[in-house]
């Protein structure tokens, strides 16, 4: 079996794993690049093997795992797609709204002559994202599948975001068979409405997600500290600007929304949803709403996240602009979750200058993205090529992580019944990956490598 990291190597984006084994040849998810240019132009890098990888593996439906699939089918690719049957419901959502954004950039590069490129053409379309959910095949949790004579694959509860996956394949050598485990993107295993990630796996070899190898996350005072910043932003008259991606932290929101204005430990005060994606998306976990936390009341689940209940959602772009103009006392979750794009940033355009208003950040903000130039203090930013002063209150919370943080990382390893030989620690900046894999060899004994991108390890046999 050999593996090469083709993605979110030493950064968390663009997740990208191809392996092979005895002529059998596969990806582990076909992630977008995000982040600075630099790291947004491997998105146009031609596909290599196009021609012999006979499956993707999709671990989840996040778009930096799976956004590069219509790049491949533009490509002319057509193979199957392996994920669990929410992933395929998210994907519907994701891949087409991810294409819209595509062919907007385009239209967006055409009109104002931004491109060095006459015309610009979009990484991908909504053709190509069509054509790239025909592929989908599901798989139920826990079930074996084959993909070859030599090697198989399942599914198991990653617990990150709905329908989340860590994934085993295991490869048949001549006397003897071995486990390859990714993590997937790893839950924190305190969410309010997914279940947790399964533990005490056996593995011969892991690919750890590493995005808070370096930090212990405080998950206990989150929906305390949540109440506090409202309170101290609605008291005093202004906005609260929520940035959020559309999948798993806009869900966990809204239920600590729910239970605050429950518990009546927030002032009354409008809050809106305006991310036509997140409305989506939130009625796809109601759809799914076995799938979630078992020991959740669905009753409140169902209510926290049906829009029109105690949050109004926002459809048009003319009521979003009306919003955005808006001054007064309310709280707005709006997308994309790092300021990469999409509505928030013409929130931000509004409320930036006044320092009435707030900023909560609830996710990781990764290097190089406008979220993390404004949370690490920026006076100024560039917003839609204009130069917006920065008067706002900007608070974090990082509680609300869908991630596993450094204990939780740690503790999933050591739970595993038959623990790995090797350990690939991958998307995570490398800070992180280096306090992760002193942690795993101080702590466990085990060796964690740091790959680079296009670096390639031989795991056995062949
Ligand atoms: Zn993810």
């Amino acid at each position: 079996m050999k593996i090469t990291f083709r993605g979110a190597a030493q950064t968390v984006t663009g997740s990208q794993t191809l392996f092979e084994h005895n002529g059998y040849c596969g990806l582990v998810d076909c992630g977008l690049f995000q982040g600075d240019k630099s790291q947004r132009l491997v998105n146009w890098r031609p596909a290599e093997d196009l021609k012999k990888i006979e499956c993707v593996l999709l671990t989840h439906a996040h778009i930096d795992h799976s956004g590069l699939l219509p790049r491949l089918v533009s490509q002319g690719w057509r193979k199957p797609i392996y994920c669990t049957p929410s992933t395929k419901d998210l994907l519907k959502i994701m891949l087409l709204d991810s294409a819209h954004l595509q062919e907007e950039d385009a239209r967006f590069a055409n009109l104002t002559k931004h491109s060095k490129h006459s015309p610009a053409l979009p990484l991908y379309t909504t053709k190509d994202a069509e054509e790239a959910l025909k592929l989908i095949y599901t798989i139920e949790w826990n079930q074996w599948t084959a993909l070859s004579k030599f090697v198989s694959f399942r599914f198991l509860r990653a617990g990150h975001i709905l329908g989340s996956a860590i994934l085993q394949v295991r490869f048949d050598l001549e006397h003897s068979s071995k486990l390859l485990t990714w993590s997937g993107d790893l839950g924190s295993g305190h969410s309010d409405i997914l279940r947790d990630p399964v533990h005490a796996l056996e593995t011969d070899f892991l690919v750890l997600e590493s995005t808070y190898g370096d930090r212990r996350v405080d998950i206990a005072g989150r929906e305390k500290r949540l109440g506090e910043i409202i309170s101290k932003v609605i008291g005093r008259g202004g906005t609260l600007v929520i940035p959020v991606f559309a999948v798993g932290r806009t869900q966990d929101l809204l239920v600590s929304l729910y239970r605050l204005t429950q518990r009546k430990e927030i002032p009354s005060t409008p809050i809106y949803l305006d991310s036509p994606m997140a409305t989506s998306v939130t009625r796809v976990y109601l759809n799914h709403i076995n799938e979630l936390k078992e020991s959740a009341l669905s009753a409140d689940l169902e209510a926290a996240l049906s829009a029109g209940s105690f949050f109004e959602a926002i459809t048009s772009s003319e009521e979003s602009h009306r919003l955005a103009e808006a001054s007064g006392a309310k709280i707005v979750l709006s997308a994309s979750g790092m300021l990469q794009g999409g509505r928030v940033l013409h929130h931000l355009k509004n409320k930036l200058p006044d320092r009435n208003n707030g900023v909560l950040f609830v996710g990781y903000q990764g290097a190089g993205t406008k979220g993390r130039l404004l949370q690490s203090g920026i006076p100024v930013i560039r917003l839609h090529h204009q130069q917006i002063k920065v008067e706002a209150e900007i608070f974090n919370i990082d509680g609300y992580s869908a991630h596993a943080d450094s204990d939780a990382l740690i503790n999933w390893v050591a739970s595993f019944s038959k623990k790995p030989q090797t350990i690939f620690l991958n998307h995570g900046e490398p800070l992180a990956q280096n306090a992760l894999a002193y942690r795993l060899f101080q702590e466990l004994g085990i060796r964690g490598l740091i790959p680079q991108q296009n670096e390639v390890f031989d795991l056995a046999g062949n």
